[in-house]
């Protein structure tokens, strides 16, 4: 997960959310208590989401197609899982076409992991019916949006069977790092193997260079490599750029690259 910058919704969504709200509200006074339903009309937000996402889901960054996928709600609009903050069922369906709510995800981490999770920081205060995000709501999730989910979760490194794995940590025990890790499972399975083929794939080759620039001992040359390296590993419309990040942190530890002066960037917006 990386931080997100939020383009400007289409004006369609505001038209969608009168709409869809006065029918909310009308299905609420006429049948009070019965569970909603929700029109999808938020989809009209799906482009403009997956554009400002460059094309990959918010959790797991890999790179996704709008199709088949979805307009996440980051606050969930039907009913929300709220442990262990508070167990209140209701959604926030009043958020239901708020862009600031909006993310786009893919179907495997919105609708087989995070699904109605929404868990709060126990003793917060959940937000009342109507009330706009956060108030004195704590949530334990990250939202790419908002934090810096770098800050939170770091990939280290896990030997198995004399394998090297990537695996997500949360960063100096972070909680809601913890959380996201955990909800999401960002350590599922067909996510290691991803992580596992990226760095043996994309990060090491790349290294190889580096290393052999380095035996040169031209650090102009190490310069130059690194900061073509990192403009590929760490440009945002690359699948995985956490990943890459971490395991540049990793591999050229900070020694080396005070030693030869290299700085590592948080991965870059694309150059205009
Ligand atoms: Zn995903």
């Amino acid at each position: 997960m990386i931080r997100l910058q939020r383009g400007r919704a289409t004006p369609k969504l505001a038209a969608c959310r009168r709409k869809g709200l006065a029918t909310l509200r009308a299905a609420l006074r006429a049948n009070p208590g019965e569970p909603l339903e929700i029109p999808k009309t938020y989809n009209v937000a799906k482009e403009d989401l997956w554009r400002a996402q460059h094309g990959k889901c918010c959790y797991c960054e890999l790179l996704e197609q709008p199709g088949h996928n979805d307009v996440e709600h980051f606050r969930p609009k039907s009913r929300a899982d709220r442990r262990p903050g508070s167990s209140h069922t209701p959604g926030y369906w009043w958020l239901t076409w708020t862009w600031k709510n909006l993310l786009f995800a893919c179907a495997n981490c919105n609708r087989d992991h995070k699904k109605d999770q929404f868990p709060l920081e126990h003793g917060c205060r959940v937000l009342k019916q109507g009330q706009q995000p956060p108030g004195r709501e704590r949530p334990l999730l990250l939202d790419p949006f908002r934090d810096d989910p770098i800050r939170h979760i770091h990939f280290r490194p896990v030997f198995h069977h004399k394998e090297e794995h990537w695996w997500p940590f949360p960063r100096a025990g972070s909680p809601r790092g913890e959380t996201t890790i955990r909800v999401l499972r960002l350590d599922r399975s067909p996510l290691l193997d991803f992580y596992k083929g990226h760095v043996r794939q994309y990060v090491r080759p790349e290294l190889k260079r580096l290393r052999r620039a380095m035996r040169g001992g031209n650090r102009q040359q190490v310069a130059r490599t690194w900061r073509e390296l990192t403009s590929e590993l760490l440009d945002v419309r690359r699948p995985l750029t956490a990943l890459s990040y971490d395991a540049l942190d990793h591999l050229v530890p900070l020694d080396e690259r005070k030693h030869w002066r290299l700085v590592l960037p948080p991965p870059l917006p694309p150059r205009r």
